[in-house]
């Protein structure tokens, strides 16, 4: 879907025909061309010729919680998927991949193991909420938050995801506030540094996982290009530039970075810093399993002990494999 071939193709009628066009793709989330029985015949003729409605995908809806998993086929046949959560308090939040895999190798995550395939289009992005936005209409809901939290590194394919953001602002397109989208890294500083420079308001969300550099570099073979001072460097530059709150994701692995020493060194990475701490619990794969309850507990009382500011994410779409980290597939 190559939304910037509808100027193309419709290059000679004029501008509201145009703005129509957009409308019936974008607002009105038609499926099929017929759908737009207010254009004229010949038009929507020549829209289905050279402009294809369709997404390739396979839905999985999940019973424990709202949480639906899409699995899209894009046209060169590679597979990406992409998740949306509803929230108890209203928000419809869909987490959009960025990267066909990932090319940084976290030693935990489904997506880092597969190695990467491609960039995502900008096009690419948007459709994934496109779909969920046609999903939801038919619940007389939408989309109310983006968050860059599926597969792959945002910020290595930053253009991209940025163009996405702007596309979807566009209040002739989604009309999504900037505010409402959330970019997660596993800390490319250089990303976070072009980010600042954004005039936009998008949040940053960085994957933080091990509160030391050895067991960093360890997990997350990013650190050794940007270790945790650098990183939090550019934090720092990044809250005092926009002043805008960051969130430190932390997943707490079993006998991995779940200790008292661990939720310590955290409290001080995070201490007097407008930032917060999401406390997730690892979802299982082969080669690591989440703490006890008991353990989550211990660390998540330090923390509230020491006034460190955190909050627990909801678990989603754990039987249908859609939960963080657990976003694997790539080609038919
Ligand atoms: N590449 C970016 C965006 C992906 S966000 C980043 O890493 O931030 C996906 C989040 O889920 C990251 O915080 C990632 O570290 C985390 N994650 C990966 N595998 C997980 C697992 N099995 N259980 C819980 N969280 C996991
Ligand atoms: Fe890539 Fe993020 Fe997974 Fe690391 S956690 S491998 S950066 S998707």
């Amino acid at each position: 879907m190559d939304f910037k071939k509808i100027d193309k193709i419709l290059e000679t009628a004029p501008s509201f025909r145009r703005a129509q066009v957009k409308r019936f793709i974008f607002k009105n989330l038609i499926e099929d061309w017929e759908e737009a029985t207010s254009l004229s015949k010949d038009l929507r003729a020549l829209m289905s010729s050279k402009f294809s409605l369709n997404i390739e995908h396979q839905r999985s809806e999940s019973k424990e919680n709202n949480t639906t998993k899409e699995l899209i086929t894009l046209e060169d046949g590679f597979q990406i998927e992409t998740v949306l959560m509803r929230h108890e308090d209203g928000r419809n939040t869909v987490c959009v991949s960025s990267q066909v895999g990932c090319a940084l190798g976290c030693d935990f995550c489904a997506t880092g193991k597969l190695g990467f395939f491609r960039n995502l289009t900008a096009n690419e992005i948007v459709m994934q909420v496109l779909l969920f936005n046609r999903l939801l209409k038919k619940e007389g809901k939408q989309v109310t938050n983006v968050v860059y939290m599926g597969m792959g590194e945002p910020m290595l394919n930053y253009e991209n995801v940025i163009n996405s953001i702007h596309f979807m602002n566009n209040k002739d397109v989604f009309g999504l506030g900037a505010r409402k989208f959330s970019i997660s890294t596993a800390g490319v500083v250089e990303g976070i540094k072009k980010l600042i420079k954004e005039p936009m308001e998008i949040n940053l969300a960085v994957s933080i996982h091990a509160p030391n550099d050895k067991l960093r570099t360890a997990l997350m073979p990013i650190n050794k290009k940007w270790n945790l001072k650098q990183l939090f460097t550019a934090i720092d530059e990044y809250i005092a530039k926009t002043n805008r709150r960051v969130m430190l994701e932390y997943t707490l692995i079993k006998n991995v970075n779940d200790s008292l020493i661990e939720a310590a060194q955290l409290k001080e990475l995070a201490r007097n810093k407008l930032c917060f701490i999401n406390l997730i619990t690892y979802n299982k794969t082969k080669f690591y399993a989440p703490p006890s309850s008991a353990v989550v507990k211990r660390f998540a009382d330090y923390l509230e002990k020491h006034r460190v500011a955190f909050t627990f994410r909801q678990r989603f779409g754990h039987d249908i494999a859609a939960a963080c980290g657990q976003l694997a597939r790539k080609k038919k």
